[in-house]
């Protein structure tokens, strides 16, 4: 095993991602101690039970005391609260990083309570699952996945590079880019096909009055997999959107478009077009498995996994 790359990180908000952290850091050997925190005394007192962290703390300030490495994993419109709760406790030379789904509010949010003294450095790992809470985290979440970092132009690169080092230790792909790519890569990626799961189990279940359960019972011809997505948490997801709202509807806006003439393909019974773009999209599925990020089996026993 190697050196840990550092001495003391501090984990805030036990969830899926934050446990998944605590349990692949400590896996690896990335860090000599693991300080933990989250809202709720449930939470703290089920992360001490599952020995997630060498310490347990209360409040945000005393797990940011002495920690090398501060990574908060909260929902997006939290970070900013916590970002100002946090800064005069920080460590001189601390890391300061989260794990957000969207980058451009975070910067915005948390930038200006952090001091000059520590080295800010967002990141968000493109990997997850529909499931919430410590219990669902695992070590191995961000195998082969990517994590991209969006660093201020004034962060020091050595923190950039420490950052980075870290997240390949638990296994991710590493790519730096701006938050605003970010947020529009994201868009197109993760939070326009939640927002159309979103929608459509949505319809579905306005219709399952009038088909009286045939929606579920007859699920596998393709619902299913979308009430997977859309069974993901609400508060963060309300977040991304919120957060993400100018990308999210300019991304909106194209797939609209994309549909109505998707409509017209069909009302006019253009076999041609049909064909010519199903085989496209087909092909992109072909690019994602090559890639490594799904697995070409069947739907039964597919990992639950999806990206964010
Ligand atoms: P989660 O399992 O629902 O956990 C959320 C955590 O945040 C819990 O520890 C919770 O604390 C805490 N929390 C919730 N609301 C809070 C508030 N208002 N103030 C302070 N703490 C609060 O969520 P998650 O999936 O780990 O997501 C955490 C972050 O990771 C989000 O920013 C999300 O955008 C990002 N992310 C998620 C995924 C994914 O697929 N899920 C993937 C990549 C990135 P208590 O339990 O103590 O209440």
């Amino acid at each position: 095993m190697t050196e840990p790359l550092f001495d003391r990180i501090a984990i805030i908000g036990l969830g899926l991602i934050g446990s998944s952290m605590a349990r692949a850091a400590r896996a690896q050997g990335a860090v000599r101690s693991i300080v933990a925190t989250s809202r709720s005394p449930q939470t703290r007192k089920r992360v001490a039970e599952l020995g997630l962290a060498d310490r347990v703390v209360a409040t945000n300030a005393a797990a940011v005391e002495g920690a090398d490495l501060v990574i908060v994993c909260v929902p997006v419109g939290a970070c900013g609260a916590v970002a100002e709760e946090i800064g005069p406790h920080l460590k001189a030379g601390a890391i300061v990083s989260d794990v957000g789904s969207v980058k451009g509010s975070i910067v915005r949010d948390m930038g200006p309570h952090l001091p000059k003294t520590v080295h800010f450095v967002p990141a968000h790992p493109v990997a997850g699952t529909e499931h919430s809470g410590p219990d669902a985290g695992f070590a191995e979440l961000f195998a082969n996945r990517w994590c991209i970092l969006t660093p201020p132009e004034v962060t020091d690169g050595r923190a950039v590079d420490k950052l980075a080092a870290f997240w390949r230790l638990l296994g991710a792909n590493v790519e730096t880019m701006t938050p605003e790519h970010h947020d529009i890569v994201l868009a197109i990626t993760s939070h326009i096909p939640h927002l159309i799961a979103y929608n459509i189990v949505g319809t579905a279940a306005d219709l399952e009055e009038v088909t009286e359960g045939e929606v579920v019972k007859f699920s596998a011809g393709g619902f299913r997999d979308f009430t997977r997505i859309a069974a993901s948490d609400p508060v963060m997801w309300r977040d991304v959107f919120l957060n993400n709202k100018e990308a999210v509807l300019e991304v909106l806006g194209r797939f609209s478009e994309d549909l109505a003439a998707l409509q017209r393909l069909i009302r006019w019974d253009d076999d041609e077009a049909l064909l010519k773009l199903f085989t496209r999209t087909r092909a992109i599925r072909r690019d994602v498995i090559e890639a490594g990020q799904d697995t070409s089996t069947a739907d039964f026993g597919r990992p639950h996994g999806h990206e964010d």
